[in-house]
């Protein structure tokens, strides 16, 4: 059985961020990832400003390979019914476009932990001083004996599942899905990512350039069918966008997202000395977007790790301390009285509806607010008023909703 301070589980951003802290802080550290690496991993690959600064201070400048075509990004165009478009170019100029098979393989590797691919976590079993890891290699068991583990384990954890059995069945799941077209004709700028505030178009609906082809997703609900709805969407980009795309290519792909927690404050953080960290812990910020989210929270873990065994404190008493700042940024993102009277995000929403007529504003407002209406059913309307009224009376949101 290896013997080792920290086990990482899962090789991508998060836990790269988390390594960095554990191994610069002297910290022997192993990352398990189930995928044999470079793994792919399904993401439209758009950097957030905050992410890319993080990624620069870290891990340095990303090489070529670590990007797609085009290579940045300027931001994020918002698409109505009623035909408005909103760009929003993201503060501080463009953003790289990550290809996340090559990047999250180079900052793992930059953050100087061991690395253990094909390498699959199965669970664990909490002893007093440590925690027995279970996992699986070529169908072999193995395992090891750490001080802590960080579960990066991206929305379908098993860490978290190991930890709180209950808990996928207290959120809802979403379901994404994209197809990949070569381009007949494309009006939508390549430098942007769009985003349809369509209600009739499904719960997220997106489309985007990458490497000569057009990305075409969409969100969808267990029990709808991906097929259908991609049609439908195909179908609304060509008689709204003059959209002409080929069949799409053999390639499409999809995944289960766990959607939910970061709006309504419900993050899972761990219990003893099992950490958990970015998409696993429900960081997802406004769009979808989760790599900074999950870059910082990662380090965050990886540094509660160094600060509870320099103080001799309980891992998770600082944890949940120093987590607080990275919920406040992304649970601000979905928080109606932030959006109305801040900057939450890293483009500027507010300025690009000012720029619209009065007649058009009002009508983005209304599809909005039936875009809105779309989540009825997940009931979250009165928990997110709930944490956005307690988030200017006590600076923060409750400890208490996390588990
Ligand atoms: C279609 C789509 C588009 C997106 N587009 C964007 C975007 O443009 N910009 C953005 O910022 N975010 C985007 N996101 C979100 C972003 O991809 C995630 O939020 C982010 O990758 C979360 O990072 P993470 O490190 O927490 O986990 P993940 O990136 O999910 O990585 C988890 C890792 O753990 C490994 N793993 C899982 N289970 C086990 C196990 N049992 N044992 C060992 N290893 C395991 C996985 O193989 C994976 O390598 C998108 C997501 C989707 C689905």
């Amino acid at each position: 059985m290896r013997d080792v301070d920290v086990v990482i589980v899962g090789a991508s951003l998060a836990a790269a961020a988390a390594a960095k802290r554990t191994v610069d802080a002297g910290l022997e550290t192993v990352v398990l990832e189930r995928k044999e690496l470079p793994r792919h991993k399904i993401c439209s690959g758009i950097l957030s400003p905050r992410g890319h600064r993080f990624l620069l201070e870290n891990f340095g400048p990303l090489p070529r390979e670590t990007l797609h075509e085009p290579t940045s990004c300027r931001g994020v165009t918002f698409h109505f019914p009623c035909r408005v478009e909103m760009p929003m170019d993201f503060f501080h100029g463009t953003t790289p476009h990550l290809h996340r098979k090559y990047s999250d393989h180079w900052a793992i590797q930059r953050s100087g932990a061991e690395v253990h691919d094909q390498t699959s976590f199965a669970g664990l079993e909490e002893r007093t001083d440590h925690i027995i890891v279970h996992a699986r290699r070529g169908g072999e068991p193995i395992e090891y004996r750490a001080r802590q583990v960080i579960g990066a384990d991206g929305p379908s954890s098993l860490v978290v599942r190991a930890v709180y059995p209950d808990y996928p069945k207290q959120i809802p799941w979403f379901f994404v899905g994209q197809k990949f077209h070569e381009i007949i004709d494309c009006p939508l700028s390549p430098d942007y990512f769009h985003f349809w505030f369509h209600p009739g178009l499904g719960h997220y609906t997106w489309s985007h350039a990458r490497d000569g082809r057009q990305i075409v997703g969409v969100g969808f609900k267990r029990g709808d069918n991906f097929a259908r709805k991609h049609q439908v969407v195909e179908q609304y980009l060509k008689d709204k966008h003059g959209v002409q795309l080929k069949p799409a290519d053999d390639d499409h792909e999809g995944c289960a997202e766990n959607f939910g927690p970061s709006l309504i404050n419900r993050y899972v953080f761990g219990k003893g000395n099992v950490l958990v960290t970015g998409q696993a812990a429900g960081f997802l910020n406004m769009i979808g977007e989760g790599m900074s989210c999950a870059l910082h929270s990662g380090a965050i873990s990886g540094e509660a790790i160094v600060e509870a065994a320099r103080r001799n404190r309980p891992v998770q008493e600082i944890y949940r301390k120093m987590i607080a700042s990275e919920v406040r940024r992304c649970s601000d993102q979905w928080n109606p009285l932030k959006i109305a009277f801040d900057r939450p995000h890293e483009a500027d929403f507010p300025e690009a509806l000012l720029k619209l007529s009065w007649r058009e504003r009002k009508l983005v407002l209304r599809d909005m607010w039936n875009f809105i209406v779309l989540f009825k059913e997940f009931k979250w309307g009165r928990q997110i008023a709930a944490a956005a009224l307690q988030r200017p009376l006590l600076g923060g949101y409750p400890l208490q909703k996390w588990l």
